[in-house]
């Protein structure tokens, strides 16, 4: 079954419209009623806290120490600072056994919350609109269910707050300049989960033998050189403004003329600067843009296609000096390990059965999540639904489309997906782990 999707782009495809398409979920339903009151409320608790006060990226102090904080409080023993950042690392010890990796990321976005909320974000222009205070939440959620729960498993679990996601930089720190794996272990199993404005209490997993679950990315700075003046006099100036509309036009061609017909990629500007008056040539303007696509060689043709059109352009335009095409990050391909997948999914099938478990592929997000796979390690990595029932009815009958993630309305229906997210990591891990002596008696988690 394919599932309904609510696009990055805010229109909704409806492939498996009247006959399989869950709808969201409400808070105590059967699936979310074995987790502990006390577990919820505190889980609940700190995601309502998160989300009050979000942190940019690189600057996420005060949510690694609510995590670690809770981490400590469950038995972890945790580090700070790994990788020269906020990063953590929590090391939940049971003895001998597989070690499993649980990743959440930690920051916020620069978006100015428009949900309404009580719990709206109380830092200006900034905003947790990726979900990553619903992930925080959901791991801590877990390791206290895992915690509890010691005498039914054995090994250890890994818990890695990572900072630093939204720039694609946070991974490759925790792993390179934070030597990750050499201090704590290679881990035999890395698992994680994203917010997604699919039916909240439902997941999706990539299908066996589909699309990678997310595509890669190339993230560009480009800088366009003009000369500046006054506004009165254009013939002594050469406006940069201009420059960088032409350019932006162009590169907007760029997926049509540089890709197959089959093939999907995304090329979006999302950030134009130039100037700060009216009555001022600026001498420079600066583009931010994203790179899309499915395999490596597709990125590598998009970005050589996008660097020819800014410089094509500047020199169009008679630009004074070459432009800036400075690629500042790059994400691979997610495709999840088809074994530890399928491990993964049937522990997801068995806790809310198979009904809400949805198949998706060829999302164009991107996440620097693929970086902890490096060297073999298998990944698991699912969707977890968000949408309320209220929002995805009025979206599937031609309303207004779901609040995607990075929107200002993006508004994940917390009592519905937030147990579901803890027991959908805790069972993950559970198929990783040993079954302790008391294994077969655990059933809930
Ligand atoms: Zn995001
Ligand atoms: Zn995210």
């Amino acid at each position: 079954m394919r599932c309904a999707v609510v696009t990055a782009a805010g229109t909704t495809k409806n492939a498996d419209d009247d006959n399989g398409t869950p709808e969201p979920r409400r808070g105590g339903t059967a699936a979310d009623a074995p987790l502990p009151r006390p577990l919820l409320r505190s889980a609940v608790e700190l995601y309502l806290d998160l989300h009050a006060h979000p942190e940019l990226s690189g600057h996420e102090h005060r949510t690694a120490a609510r995590l670690a904080a809770r981490l400590a409080g469950h038995g972890c023993a945790v580090t700070r600072s790994v990788g020269g950042g906020h990063g953590l690392v929590g090391v939940l010890d049971n003895g001998p056994g597989p070690t499993v990796l649980l990743r959440t990321e930690l920051d916020a976005l620069p978006v100015t919350e428009a949900t309404g909320l009580p719990y709206a974000s109380t830092v200006p222009g900034v905003m947790h609109a990726c979900g990553h205070d619903l992930h925080i939440a959901a791991v801590a959620g877990a390791v206290e269910l895992l915690a509890a729960s010691r005498t039914t498993w054995r090994g250890t679990v890994l818990v890695v707050g990572q900072p630093e996601e939204e720039t694609l930089s946070g991974a490759r720190s925790l792993l390179e300049d934070g030597r990750l794996y050499e201090r704590f272990g290679v881990p035999d199993a890395v698992l994680a989960q994203h917010a997604a404005p699919l039916p909240a209490g439902t997941l999706a997993h990539a299908p066996a033998g589909g699309p990678p679950l997310m595509a890669g990315s190339v993230a560009v700075e480009a800088v366009l050189h003009g000369r500046g003046g006054h506004a009165a006099t254009p013939h002594l100036n050469l406006d940069p403004v201009l420059m960088a509309a032409a350019t932006v036009l162009r590169l907007r061609t760029v997926v049509a003329e540089a890709t197959a017909p089959a093939e999907q990629a995304v090329l979006t500007v999302g950030s134009v600067r130039a100037g700060e008056r009216g009555n001022i040539t600026p001498d420079h303007a600066e583009l931010s843009l994203t790179i899309r696509a499915f395999t490596e060689p597709a990125l590598d043709r998009l970005a050589a296609a996008a660097e020819r059109v800014v410089r094509a352009e500047a020199a169009a335009s008679g630009a004074p000096r070459a432009p800036e095409f400075t690629v500042t990050a790059r994400s691979p391909v997610l495709r999840p390990d088809p074994a530890l997948t399928a491990r993964v999914r049937r522990a997801h099938e068995a806790l809310l059965g198979p009904g809400r478990v949805l198949d998706l592929g060829g999302s164009a997000a991107t996440e620097d999540f693929p970086h902890y796979a490096s060297g073999g390690v298998p990944a698991a990595y699912w969707m977890l639904g968000t949408a309320g029932a209220g929002p995805w009815r009025t979206a599937r009958a031609g309303g207004a489309p779901v609040p995607p993630n990075h929107a200002p309305g993006f508004a994940p229906d917390v009592r519905a997906a937030l147990p579901v997210g803890i027991r959908a990591l805790a069972a993950a891990a559970r198929r990783v782990l040993d079954p302790g002596p008391a294994g077969d008696r655990e059933a809930t988690s």
